[in-house]
C-alpha cells in the first residue's frame, strides 16, 4: 500500500465515489462547479473516484457511491452491479439515473427515426441494451437525487444529513407548491403544459419562475393525481397525447408505468 493510500484509509472517514455511465456529465458537473461546495464535501469524505477530478484509481470497497446516467448497453448494465456489491449505499444522482431521462426515450420513439439520428457506425455496438432504463431498474439504490442536473444545494444538504447518521427524506410535495411562493402567474392560464401539479418539487420551481414549464425533471409525487391533471389540461384545451409526450421527456419511465396501473393501459396507449 502506498503511502498516500495508507494515509486515506486511516483518515476514518467515509469512502465515497462519484461515477457515470451513460449521460452528459451534468450530474457530476453540479457537483464540482461550485468550488466551496466541493471543498466542504472532500472535507468531509474520504473521495475515492471522481474521474473529473483525479486520476487515481481505486476498486475497493465504498460507503457511498453515486451513479449518474442511465443503463443503455451491457458495459453500463455490468458497471452498476459491480458498484453496487462495492458499495454500503448506492445514490442514484440525477434524472437519467433515477428515471432514464433523455436516453430512455428511446423506448417511444419511432425507430425509423432513430435509425436516421444514430451514428450509423456505432449502431450495432451502442444498441445492445434495447431500452434504455434508469440504474434503480438494474439495482437497488438507497437514495435517488433527481433533478436534470440535481439541485446543487440538496446534494450538499443530503451529504451533510447522511454524514450526521441522519435519514434523507426527497422533498415530498409537488413543484407547485414552491412555484406559488414567488406569487408568479400560472404557466397553465398562458396554455402551457406545466407538470408542475404532478413532479415532486425540492427545485425552487426553478424553470417556473423563470418563465419555463416544468417538465417533470424530478419525477413523479407519490400521490400524483393523473385523471384530474389530465381533466385540467382538457379544460385548458390541451390533448392528452400532448400532455403525455411532455410527461415522457424526463421520466417516461416512471410515468407509463403509474399510468398502467391506474388505467390498464389506456393512457400509456396514447401517442
Ligand atoms: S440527469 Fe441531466 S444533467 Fe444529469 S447526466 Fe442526465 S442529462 Fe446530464
Ligand atoms: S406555473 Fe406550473 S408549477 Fe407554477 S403553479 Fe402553475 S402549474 Fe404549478
Ligand atoms: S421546475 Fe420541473 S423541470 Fe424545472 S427543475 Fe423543477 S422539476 Fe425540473
Amino acid at each position: 500500500m502506498t503511502e498516500e493510500k495508507k494515509e486515506t484509509t486511516e483518515t476514518g472517514k467515509p469512502k465515497v465515489a462519484f461515477h457515470d455511465i451513460t449521460g452528459c456529465q451534468g450530474c457530476v458537473l453540479s457537483v464540482i462547479f461550485n468550488e466551496d461546495e466541493l471543498l466542504d464535501i472532500i472535507n468531509a469524505v474520504d473521495i475515492k473516484e471522481f474521474r473529473f477530478i483525479m486520476g487515481e484509481k481505486y476498486d475497493g470497497p465504498l460507503d457511498i457511491c453515486f451513479i449518474e446516467g442511465a443503463v443503455v448497453n451491457k458495459e453500463d448494465e455490468e458497471m452498476v452491479k459491480k458498484l453496487r456489491e462495492r458499495s454500503k449505499v448506492v445514490v442514484a444522482l440525477g434524472a437519467c439515473a433515477t428515471h432514464g431521462n433523455i436516453p430512455s426515450l428511446k423506448n417511444w420513439a419511432d425507430p425509423k427515426n432513430l435509425e436516421r439520428l444514430q451514428y450509423q457506425k456505432k449502431h450495432e455496438q451502442m444498441i445492445d441494451v434495447p431500452n434504455p432504463m434508469p440504474i434503480t431498474k438494474f439495482i437497488k439504490v438507497e437514495y435517488s437525487l433527481p433533478g436534470c442536473p440535481p439541485d446543487r444545494d440538496e446534494i450538499k444538504k443530503f451529504v451533510k444529513e447522511i454524514l450526521l447518521g441522519k435519514q434523507f427524506y426527497s422533498y415530498p410535495d409537488p413543484v407547485c407548491r414552491e412555484c406559488r411562493l414567488f406569487e408568479n402567474g400560472c404557466l397553465l392560464d398562458e396554455g402551457k403544459v406545466c407538470l408542475g401539479p404532478i413532479t415532486r418539487g425540492g427545485c425552487r420551481a426553478v424553470c417556473c419562475h423563470n418563465g419555463f414549464e416544468c417538465y417533470g425533471c424530478r419525477g413523479i409525487t407519490d400521490d400524483a393525481q393523473f385523471e384530474e391533471y389530465f381533466k385540467l389540461m382538457e379544460e385548458k384545451g390541451i390533448d392528452a397525447t400532448t400532455v403525455k409526450k411532455h410527461m415522457e421527456t424526463f421520466a417516461g419511465v416512471e410515468i407509463n408505468e403509474a399510468l398502467e396501473k391506474i388505467q390498464e393501459g389506456k393512457w400509456a396507449k396514447l401517442h
